[in-house]
């Protein structure tokens, strides 16, 4: 089923890359690559970046972002015997260093053209002595690349280009002094792209710092919802629950083969981590930020080649990460704010492909799904769990302590125990279907009918 209105992202099926101006070597590497018609926001900055203005584009991750910035900005870049860069690239993780330097290698392969790549939580005097090599791009996070720069390693003088990606992602890393320290290294004549998903206030204004004067462009307006993903709710009390339906859908579902789940902090990540090892083994992996580097790549470089089925991860190491032929999003609990939700199912369904994204909600984040489906303007379809589901009254210790920060109020609340409208188990039957409680539950939160997905 297709679920919401129509948006901007679907391909742009009448133009093809051939009829944009673009060099030679370029247009024989998109060939390699296999792909022919650019994306609707590939196509809609291509003129405005190639014409030399500044340009804010508000896009998502999977719409083929990297590319709309690069193969303008590789367009026009010419070759100097320099070993200083003349593009600086920065982006919020270090993964996605990695990525964009894979991207810019995949695109340069008919190009004399050296990328390197730089982030922090690695030696330092490794990176330093490849920016000494030379090079002609530097991808890099902000606090890497202050450093490089405050050590007089990286010399700023000759870059032309400026582009900063996720933007808004930067801002909830608390990279804005960085930022602005990495805005004093730079020359005043320079182009400045910048991307980001969402455009509130805070984010315009690090925009507004780096230039006075750009060119807006979208390519779906800031809280769409993805045309090309299918996305239901199933309900689930606690922890233990969650756990069992995942299981519970991998075993029945054969076409859940790259599945990202989403936790929405290390602590439970680890918790479900260590539960899913027991059934999975090896089928699972876990990726978040207290995780060394060499286990953050081995964890992506399994699932990318698919030996590992199941990807737990946090939000902030997901971001950005280009994971391709993700099948299924899994929201184990909903993010703490409703457009990490986009963020999170944009995952899947990338540039031509479905998606399908399922969330399991505990009643305290019912609140959380209204509040997602308000932004998305909405109605996320329910689904009633499988018969076969066992319901877990048993909380595990996280649990126990803290959890459910709403939205709007950033006070955090005690556990409640749920209560017995909620998945209360019969005393005969410990299996329950939750259509009665559901039903009810909803009608008290809406006061009104709802849509109802198909089960
Ligand atoms: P991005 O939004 O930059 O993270 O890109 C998402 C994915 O789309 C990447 O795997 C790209 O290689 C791929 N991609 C980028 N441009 C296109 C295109 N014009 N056609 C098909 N796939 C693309």
């Amino acid at each position: 089923m297709m679920l919401g209105r129509s948006s901007d992202y679907e391909l742009t099926c009448s133009m093809k890359f051939t009829d944009l101006k673009l060099k030679k070597p370029l247009l024989n590497a998109l060939a390699d690559i296999g792909i022919e018609a650019p994306t609707s926001i590939q196509e809609k900055v291509f003129s405005p970046i190639m014409s030399g203005r500044d340009v804010v584009g508000v896009a998502q991750t999977g719409t083929g972002k990297t590319f709309a910035y690069l193969l303008p900005s590789l367009n026009l870049w010419k070759f100097t015997k320099s070993p200083n860069p003349q593009i600086l690239i920065i982006v919020p993780t270090r993964e996605l260093v990695a990525q964009v330097v894979l991207e810019i290698n995949k695109l340069s392969t008919y190009i004399s053209l050296v990328a390197v790549g730089v982030y922090g939580g690695t030696n330092i005097r490794t990176q330093k002595a490849e920016v000494m090599k030379g090079l002609d791009v530097i991808v890099g996070t902000p606090g890497r690349l202050v450093d490089l720069m405050l050590d007089g390693v990286l010399k700023t003088k000759y870059i032309k280009r400026l582009i900063i990606d996720e933007v808004d992602e930067m801002l909830n890393l608390g990279f804005r002094t960085q930022l602005n320290l990495i805005l004093d290294f730079l020359p005043a004549k320079r182009q400045n792209l910048m991307f980001s998903a969402t455009l509130p206030g805070p984010v315009l204004d690090i925009i507004t710092a780096f230039t006075d004067y750009y060119t807006k462009i979208e390519a779906a307006p800031s809280g769409a919802p993805l045309e090309n993903i299918d996305q239901f709710v199933y309900e689930a009390p606690n922890f233990n629950t969650k756990a069992n339906l995942l299981e519970l859908l991998l075993d029945v579902d054969r076409d859940m083969h790259k599945v990202l789940v989403f936790v929405g902090t290390k602590k439970y990540a680890d918790a479900l981590f260590t539960r899913m090892e027991t059934s999975i083994g090896e089928k699972v992996g876990i990726i978040h930020s207290s995780k060394s580097q060499n286990n953050r790549f081995a964890a992506v470089e399994g699932f990318d080649s698919g030996v590992v089925r199941v990807l737990i991860a946090t939000d902030v190491i997901a971001r950005g990460l280009d994971l391709s032929d993700i099948s299924h999003v899994i929201n184990f609990g909903l993010p703490d704010a409703p457009e990490q939700y986009i963020h999170r199912i944009g995952r899947t369904g990338r540039v031509e492909r479905k998606g399908i994204a399922i969330s399991f909600v505990a009643e305290d984040e019912l609140e959380n799904l209204e509040q997602i489906e308000q932004l998305m303007e909405m109605t996320i379809p329910r689904k009633i769990v499988p018969e076969e589901l066992e319901i877990s009254k048993e909380l595990i210790e996280l649990e126990k302590t803290v959890e459910f920060v709403p939205f709007n109020n950033h006070k955090m609340r005690t556990h409640k125990p749920t209560g017995a409208a909620f998945h209360e188990k019969s005393e005969k039957n410990n299996k329950v279907n939750v259509r009665v409680s559901h039903d009810d539950l909803m009608k008290k939160k809406y006061k009104k009918q709802f849509r109802k997905g198909k089960s």
